[in-house]
């Protein structure tokens, strides 16, 4: 829809309008939800009309949709045009599940004066003089979330970790309590950004992902870097790129082509093509660097001043992936004007998250770790190499996402004692870790994850460390990569009760045959 309107801002806000007038939600997910509750509790005149429109929805939903339509929502399921509901919408809030591609996204943008995603609103929405950390990438978004909102929390800033971590960026925003938003925002949320100014934005690493959605890695990188779009808008304001990641580091050359004032801020690049223990200042005169030194200390070199940020041995969660997250959150808090040492506290005291290289229980002094969310390959060549000089027994399997998998062979061949493939993958997966057997590395093949874990198992002797890190996504066996790591960790704790149960009848048997003897 065109046309512009005549918009009074409030002025406590970053850019919410006085009125935000005709409102669209499209979707009914977490996101669509808490923006419902929000335009719900705004003052009365402020918003005129709120419609809802949503796929086919569950019991769960229609409950819902009855209890906001007693308060004045219209919710319309099985909506797949938009225009039926009007045209005039000032504004539509679009759920990170629909892609824009899909006719449902576009018959709301005909029929709004503009589509935004939620993490756009709850930006507008929030009080002028609160901060925000964007933090993006195909891989290490949550941990690197939850590590910045850690360390500043350590520091003692009111900071929150949301997204799709924790509560949705609107729902953050209502309660009022944060003065410093740490975002993770995923390549959907971004697409429909168009004011969004971080004041630090991170990205991590893009790596091919999310196709279906995007229809193109094209697509999907153009979205990832509109994180950087309005970064000039914002004094001060520091973009934070690992550059040991191909494509990050292809957009650093780009950034540094450009003078300070075209650019319009600052940037850090964590790492250089060799790896996290490049500078980058070193390599090629950028004035910023985040990176590990010869003291194997985690240093932010930013504005002319170098800082220590602790020990990369200091650091529970495992990996150089992880040392590159830390640099990330350590360079994200200096450039909020953290001190070092609070920084430092604060990357020793993060314990590794759910599902991310967790470990959880050593099954007959066999260690075991759920790295259920390594839904891609990426994550698990990140994995494997982790436990270097260890090679971990992998288990590999679920619903196939169809990657090309000989970058995951060729690590494994690397890397791993022993593969083990399991689920809806494992009749593509086997034959082509099959050729690994002759440079003496064994190929189980299992049903479902359960007996993988007991093939892993079988082959492993006490020192050796199993790994669930599938590569694929979990919905042949499970719900979601959530239960498919509880349930990991059930049976590894169930494996791990019989073994030591078995040890202890043996040594009670030992006990008892030794005592017999000595009557004799
Ligand atoms: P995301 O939220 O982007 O999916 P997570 O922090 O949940 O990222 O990690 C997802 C998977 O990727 C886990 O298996 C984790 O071990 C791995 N991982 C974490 N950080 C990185 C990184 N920087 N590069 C590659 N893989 C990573």
């Amino acid at each position: 829809m065109e046309g512009e309107r005549d918009v009074t801002y409030l002025p406590d806000r970053k850019r919410a309008p006085e009125k935000l007038g005709r409102v669209l939600v499209l979707g009914l997910g977490k996101s669509g939800r808490a923006c419902v509750e929000y335009l719900l509790a705004q003052p009365e005149g402020r918003v005129s009309e709120l419609c809802v429109a949503a796929g086919a929805g569950n019991d769960d939903a229609r409950t819902w949709a009855q209890h906001v339509q007693a308060r004045g929502a219209r919710v319309v399921f099985d909506c797949e045009d938009v225009s039926r509901l009007g045209d005039a919408f000032d504004v539509c809030v679009a759920s990170p599940g629909i892609s824009q591609f899909s006719d449902f996204y576009q018959s709301a943008a005909h029929a709004s004066a503009e589509v935004i995603s939620e993490v756009e609103f709850a930006w507008r929405e929030s009080a002028a003089g609160a901060r925000w950390v964007a933090i993006t990438g195909t891989n290490g978004k949550t941990t690197t979330t939850a590590l910045t909102a850690h360390v500043l929390k350590e520091c003692g800033l009111r900071a929150s970790a949301v997204g799709n971590i924790g509560d949705t960026c609107i729902e953050a925003v209502a309660a009022g309590a944060t003065d410093v938003f740490v975002a993770e925002v995923s390549s959907y949320q971004l697409a429909s950004t168009v004011n969004f100014a971080p004041d630090v934005a991170v990205v991590l690493n893009i790596t091919p992902d999310h196709l279906k959605w995007h229809r193109s890695h094209e697509n999907y990188a153009a979205a990832k870097w509109k994180v950087l779009a309005n970064l000039h808008t914002v004094p001060g304001a520091v973009a934070v790129l690992d550059a040991t990641n191909d494509e990050v580091r292809a957009k650093v050359r780009e950034i540094k082509a450009l003078s300070r004032e075209e650019r319009g801020f600052d940037y850090v690049p964590v790492g250089t093509a060799s790896g996290l223990r490049g500078d980058m200042r070193a390599a090629c005169g950028a004035e910023n660097a985040a990176f590990v030194g010869d003291d194997g200390c985690l240093h932010v070199a930013l504005r002319g001043a170098e800082v220590c940020t602790g020990a990369v041995s200091d650091l529970q969660i495992k990996g150089a992936h992880n040392q590159g997250n830390a640099l990330a959150a350590a360079a994200a808090a200096a450039a909020l004007g953290v001190p070092a040492a609070g920084i430092a506290r604060g990357l020793a005291s993060f314990p590794p998250l759910e599902h991310r290289i967790e470990p959880c229980g050593v099954v007959g002094g066999v260690e075991c770790y759920n790295d259920s969310k390594a839904t891609n390959v990426d994550a698990v060549l990140a994995a494997l190499a982790a436990f270097d000089p260890a090679r971990p027994i992998i288990l590999l399997g679920g619903r196939d996402k169809g990657t090309d998998l000989e970058p995951l062979v060729e690590a494994c061949r690397v890397h791993a004692r022993a593969v083990v493939c399991f689920g809806e993958s494992e009749p593509r997966f086997t034959p082509a870790f099959k050729p690994l057997e002759a440079c003496g590395i064994p190929v189980e093949r299992a049903g479902g994850m359960a007996s993988a874990l007991d093939a892993a198992l079988a082959l492993a002797q006490a020192g050796d460390v199993v790994v669930l890190s599938p590569a694929c996504a979990s919905f042949d066996e499970f719900s979601c990569f959530e239960e498919r790591g509880d349930v990991f960790k059930a049976l590894v704790r169930e494996r791990a009760e019989r073994a030591a149960g078995a040890a202890t009848s043996e040594s009670a048997a030992f006990e008892s045959a030794a005592t017999s003897a000595a009557a004799e």
